[in-house]
């Protein structure tokens, strides 16, 4: 028994709480910190500065969030680099921000990181620079920086907020903006900033007199995990150990009306089984949960984080990969509680598609990737306008009317610093394995077998199912490069120097594996057929019965009045036929999807990326067909699917869609 199912049995045999869980009954950290124990070996992420996107569908798209997105940002900092001044003791007029929204600078300065290792650019890191030497003027002696509480002048980690002052998120995301500060430039002063902040929470409720507790607004254990593998430092993950463990009980008050699931409290980690409450702390914590799998090697957390993936996944995601349906406490809800008019908070998004990026470096699966891929191309992506300076709070999948709101809250800086970090997602690496997860066009050089391996991939995926890969292979001569077989992809070829591969080699976890010696230029070619998809959802969704939804790669379509003479709804013929049409003009250069309705007038579906950008408009993911009705058997395992699968797979052959590539 280990020394947490200790204090759990003290606990249910009625002990104080504070008499136990307490710093020493922490647990000494395994020797495994900073590996990465995923299920078939070693499973690595890259370093965004590893990567380089060029041309294809993400290319132009980083060039816009440096060019576009990141000047706008900084005309939302003023209240942020005022607090800062404040706290270091200038003279500064107001107005300065409050609790949570001084993390909107740090999740710009890792934006903002994340464009230096991209795009160099001396005059802009001189401005980080600066802004640096200021919170370490503002930062307190013992390292304490949460300059909110510092210029109100209330106590630290203040035991009767904890659930609302947000300390351990804005602190989360400073260090995790210092982290990628210092991995882009080399300076540390950042990171050195960001060590003591975190030294200071440590010596707060791990050192002598220690005070358990945690921050409401989980973040911070994520953080603290990488900032351990950045340093080498295990005692951080102490701390991100902790603050998980002490969930559940009663150690945080709460002083709002919120329910104690709003921030992941409600009972112990080991009888937690769904994600609940506040849908963007739940993500978060889930995340962390997951890091502390993959740095502790503790099952309790592997198993913790399964369920947690299998509650989302499985039971609460919308198929355009949101979550979080409620607008009171902007939370979970129910399982299958997904209506179209929900809340979907972008954030949300943000944290999901990290948790799924964990998930797969944990268990090495394709499927964690599928989702990873249907969030980034649609929530992540949607939530962001098309010119790069406005963004969606929340993102409902059936809206009438509605304009994007430029409000400067949480979400816009979470979208930019996930979306440049498309590089680190599209790619992993083992120690004889280079996984391609994402079909990215660009280029990457990957740490393997004591040396790196190059891969160039051309591709114009997501319009475009053909993706070509050219290996350099350095002094690596064999290792294997796993393509990802997306979840979406029902038929493929593949050769390698133009030499057809048959069959194609697949893993039980969803790859392509080609293990062999490589050589300077070898040519991998994997065609992947990207019919329109007719989707549909597991009947227990209520706002989903007898409706379909469009798809295409991973891509989610959705239909807007502005197209089809102010309607959303149109009702799809019985047997739909649809063509794809490149319209270079339109929303930036889309492939629109042209498809029948019943009365044989056609209708114009566009990616949901690209909607809700051309003024107010209604709009719809989900829609009626003539005649249909969604299967109600083989679900198993599945929230969406091919529309008439299950049918199908009861008398076979498996079905053909009318295609219109
Ligand atoms: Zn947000």
């Amino acid at each position: 028994m280990n020394r947490f199912k200790v204090v759990a049995a003290l606990l249910l045999m009625g002990a104080a709480v504070g008499d136990f869980v307490s710093a020493a009954a922490l647990p000494a950290v395994p020797d495994s910190i900073g590996q990465w124990a995923g299920r078939e070996g070693k499973i690595s992420p890259v370093a965004v500065r590893d990567v380089r996107l060029e041309g294809g569908f993400w290319g132009p798209k980083m060039r816009l969030y440096k060019e576009r997105t990141i000047p706008h940002s900084w005309q939302y900092m003023g209240y942020n680099l005022r607090s800062l001044h404040k706290a270091a003791g200038e003279v500064t007029d107001g107005p300065f921000n409050g609790t949570w929204d001084e993390a909107n600078l740090y999740k710009l300065l890792e934006t903002i990181a994340h464009s230096i290792g991209m795009f160099p650019d001396p005059e802009l890191e001189r401005k980080v620079d600066d802004i640096v030497d200021l919170i370490g003027r503002a930062q307190r002696t013992n390292g304490y920086a949460h300059v909110f509480i510092i210029n109100e002048g209330k106590p630290e980690w203040d035991p009767a907020f904890l659930d609302g002052s947000h300390d351990g998120y804005v602190l989360g995301h400073m260090i995790e903006a210092a982290i990628e500060y210092h991995a882009n430039t080399g300076k540390r002063a950042f990171l050195d900033i960001a060590c003591r902040a975190a030294d200071e929470a440590c010596e707060h409720f791990l050192g002598p007199g220690g005070v358990p507790g945690f921050c409401g607004h989980a973040e911070l254990e994520m953080a603290l995990v990488e900032l351990a593998r950045a340093t080498g430092r295990p005692r951080y993950v102490d701390l991100a150990r902790a603050f998980v463990e002490w969930r559940g009980r009663g150690l945080v008050k709460p002083v709002s009306a919120t329910p104690r699931s709003y921030f992941q409290d409600l009972v112990p980690l080991r009888q937690q089984r769904n994600l609940d409450g506040h849908a963007v702390r739940s993500t978060f914590f889930a995340t962390g949960v997951a890091d502390l799998a993959l740095a502790t090697g503790d099952p309790d957390y592997r198993l913790a984080a399964n369920r947690f993936w299998d509650s989302v996944t499985l039971r609460r995601m919308t198929i355009t990969g949101n979550t979080g349906p409620r607008h009171e406490h902007e939370a979970f809800g129910e399982d299958y509680e997904l209506p179209n008019d929900g809340y979907y908070e972008s954030c949300a998004a943000c944290g999901l598609a990290d948790f799924a990026q964990r998930m797969f470096l944990l268990e090495g699966g394709a499927d964690s990737v599928d989702v990873l891929e249907r969030v980034l191309y649609n929530a992540v992506l949607h939530g962001i306008s098309l010119d790069g300076t406005n963004s969606y709070y929340q993102n409902p999948l059936s809206d009438a009317n509605r304009v994007r709101y430029n409000s400067w809250v949480c979400c816009p800086p979470n979208l930019s610093r996930t979306l440049f970090q498309v590089g680190r997602y599209a790619f992993a690496c083992g120690d004889r394995d280079a996984f391609l997860n994402l079909f990215v066009a660009g280029t990457v050089r990957l740490p393997m077998g004591g040396g790196w391996v190059g891969l160039r991939v051309d591709t114009e995926y997501p319009w475009e199912g053909r993706v070509r890969i050219t290996v350099t292979p350095g002094k690596v001569p064999r290792f294997a490069v796993n393509l990802r077989w997306p979840g979406w992809c029902q038929a493929a070829t593949l050769s390698i120097n133009g030499v057809r591969v048959m069959p194609i080699p697949r893993t039980d976890r969803g790859y392509i594996r080609l293990e062999r010696d490589w050589h300077e230029s070898d040519v991998i070619d994997f065609d992947m057929d990207m019919p329109v998809q007719r989707i549909e959802a597991h009947p227990m969704i209520k706002d989903c019965g007898g409706k379909v939804a469009l798809q295409r790669g991973p891509l989610i379509y959705g239909i807007e009045g502005v197209d089809n003479g102010g309607r959303a709804t149109p009702e799809l013929a019985a047997l739909p036929r649809f063509r794809v049409e490149a319209r270079a003009q339109m929303l930036g250069g889309v492939r629109v999807v042209v498809g029948e309705d019943a009365e044989g007038k056609e209708f114009v579906a566009v990616p949901l990326y690209a909607m809700a950008n051309r003024g107010k408009s209604v709009q719809e993911v989900w829609t009626s067909q003539r005649g249909w009705k969604a299967g109600a058997a083989w679900w198993e395992g599945r929230l969406y699917r091919v529309a008439g699968e299950g049918m199908v797979k009861a008398v076979a052959p498996s079905p053909t869609e009318a295609d219109g590539r």
